[in-house]
């Protein structure tokens, strides 16, 4: 038998026109499962140091899974991968919603899009039939209205809909896609690299069973875990209060960054809370396709018709970031970053970077148009989302990324950015495993590619080695990062959301049946490790070095107050330890020329190093 499960990825060229079918090798599937994983092993040789993100060449693959569409514990997700136009490094943005069922439901397991359309247009993937359309109309039309508006156009309710906002069709570097009214690939700008490419919306409508290798063992198991993950404790707050039920903690321990990360302690954060938000303003929830957590908010503010409610970042973001404790005020920021399809990480924490250069005299009104940035200054604020998602005035230059932005004025060093993608809201002074995670992530400053503040927080992985240690300790938890990377690898490859608390063991036996192998434990955790070594390799290829892996300056000054004052991680004995853990070379920050080939990955060493 053979163990091939993934379907074909359509291929479509926008300048000519033409489309393929692009079969993955098999041997590639067993290697790397699928989702942003296998897009790395496909992308690997179309990216490199020259490529312009922006160009018609950029490709930009939209990737499921072989496991989305299935209904296993939240599997109705899929990823956007190629080059981030902020970072010039590998970039990947995984996104919930049902459009990625949708498309496996049509017959294809992705969209590789390469070329540029003369004008805007978007796509119509009908089962195995596109059409090109024009979407000159659309263009400049909010995120929600153009979803509603493409599917009254190809009259088929039922079909699912990605789109791009103003800020996509802009180039604002931080420009996002959003699918199913609210479900964003939020970071790495990926929304810039559809908009370059004059593509406004891809409507997607599937009829086909989703393909399972082995259903009759796959059922009984995704039934248990989905049971089990149901009453998962962690599973059970973030359906009652959401991800915002972390505020609090987070708070407590000095790990939520306040006032543009000068600050570890927010005395209003009961205003923003989790448990805020489901005592005033919940009036439902909502949830991915097969999910059975439904992290995500419905709310609804005064006689206003009901909306999306934020999450985490969105809320920490324009909130204490912003030292604003209006928690409707949020609710509408995140709305209209959603509106013009901008992430609301990067947006808020390079409007922090604003108020921040404003205090220190580095900006003045004369910048801003006559903006006055005194924090908490609510009208400021929207006024900047508005400016950034027109790129006009000053928004222009925000537009590019705080790490720009602040290069612009001469003070790159206050730009709170790994490689060009904006922190988020867990701060490594309060959990130092975050420390590794953003300077290590192949994507720049990302929360995703190891929540290790989790792990920090106490939620360790016994049956794979990851153990606790405390909060505060430094490179004694390297190896422990470095591992829990590989493990959130692994979801990335499925695609799963991180709030799935699956336990290894299960996800091992989900593998197998969904996939036909006869994978151990260990051999999950290889595949992770090989996927995370693949992209670092494309990021040392795309120029990236051990020089690149660092934090910024404020998360290296001490929080003058809240639960973590006065500590700062040890981070280059920390990176030194983690490399080691890795098998990676002290001086180039490459792969060793002996690691790779003992992940399969001979083609690349020889690359890195011949
Ligand atoms: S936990 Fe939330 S984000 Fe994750 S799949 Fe479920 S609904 Fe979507």
């Amino acid at each position: 038998m053979t163990s091939n499960i993934m379907q074909p990825i359509l291929k479509i060229d926008l300048t000519t026109g033409k489309t393929e079918e692009y079969r993955i090798p098999e041997k590639w599937e067993k290697e790397f499962l699928g989702g942003a994983s296998l897009a790395a092993r496909i992308l690997y040789s179309s990216l490199s140091s020259e490529l312009d993100p922006l160009s018609p060449e950029a490709p930009l693959l939209f990737m499921m899974g072989p496991m989305t569409g299935t209904s296993g514990p939240t599997t109705g997700r899929f990823v956007v991968c190629g080059k981030g136009p902020a970072t010039g490094l590998w970039a990947e943005s995984n996104i919930g919603g049902f459009w990625g069922p949708e498309l496996r439901a049509a017959g294809y397991d992705g969209l590789w899009i390469t070329g540029k359309a003369q004008e805007p247009v978007y796509l119509w993937l009908n089962g195995s039939r596109l059409a090109v359309r024009d979407a000159a109309h659309l263009w400049g039309q909010n995120t929600y209205t153009t979803q509603d508006r493409v599917k009254e156009e190809i009259g088929e309710k039922s079909a699912r809909v990605c789109v791009i906002g103003p800020a996509g069709e802009k180039q604002v570097l931080f420009a996002s896609i959003m699918c199913d009214h609210g479900r964003m690939a939020g970071r790495t700008g990926l929304g810039a690299v559809m908009g370059a490419k004059n593509l406004k919306a891809i409507a997607v409508r599937g009829t086909n069973q989703i393909p399972v290798f082995d259903l009759a063992k796959y059922a009984p198991l995704r039934s248990e875990a989905n049971r089990i993950l149901k009453q998962d404790n962690e599973a059970r707050v973030l359906r009652e209060i959401g991800t915002a039920g972390a505020a609090n903690y987070a708070e407590y321990l000095g790990a939520l960054p306040v006032k543009y990360y000068t600050r570890g302690s927010f005395e209003n954060v009961d205003n923003i809370s989790g448990a805020k938000m489901t005592e005033t303003i919940l009036t439902g929830r909502s949830a991915c396709q097969g999910c059975v957590i439904a992290c995500g908010r419905v709310v609804k503010l005064g006689d206003r018709a009901k909306r999306k409610g934020p999450e985490y970042e969105t809320i920490i973001g324009f909130g204490p970031n912003l030292l604003n404790d209006d928690l409707e005020s949020v609710v509408d920021l995140g709305e209209l970053c959603d509106r013009y399809g901008m992430d609301t990480i990067s947006t808020s924490n390079t409007i922090g970077l604003a108020f921040h250069l404003f205090e220190k005299g580095v900006i003045t009104e004369k910048d801003t148009d006559g903006i006055s940035l005194e924090w908490g200054n609510l009208d400021a604020i929207e006024q900047l989302v508005n400016l950034i998602g027109r790129r006009e005035g000053i928004g222009d230059i925000m537009a590019q990324g705080s790490r720009w932005f602040a290069r612009h004025f001469g003070a790159e060093e206050e730009a709170v950015q790994v490689n060009g993608l904006e922190v988020a809201y867990h701060d490594p002074r309060g959990v130092s495993g975050m420390a590794l995670s953003y300077a290590t992530s192949p994507r720049g400053a990302c929360h995703n590619q190891s929540d290790y503040f989790f792990v920090d927080w106490g939620h360790t992985h016994e049956q794979l080695g990851i153990t606790f240690f405390e909060r505060h300790a430094q490179a004694e938890k390297a190896a422990n990062v470095a591992r829990h990377q590989d493990w959130r690898t692994v979801f990335n490859s499925l695609v799963m959301c991180i709030f799935a608390n699956v336990e290894p063991q299960m996800q091992v036996k989900l593998i197998n049946a969904a996939c036909g192998l006869n994978w151990t434990i260990e051999d999950m955790m290889k595949a992770g490790e090989r996927a995370w070594n693949l992209k670092r390799a494309i990021n040392n290829r795309m120029g990236l070095t051990r020089a690149d892996d660092k934090l910024p300056k404020a998360l290296l000054e001490p929080f003058p107050d809240g639960g973590s004052a006065g500590f700062v991680p040890d981070f280059n004995g920390m990176l030194s330890a983690y490399y080691k853990a890795r098998g990676w070379d002290l001086e180039s920050g490459k792969p060793s020329r002996e690691k790779l080939p003992t992940l399969g990955l001979d083609d690349v060493a020889q690359d890195l190093w011949d």
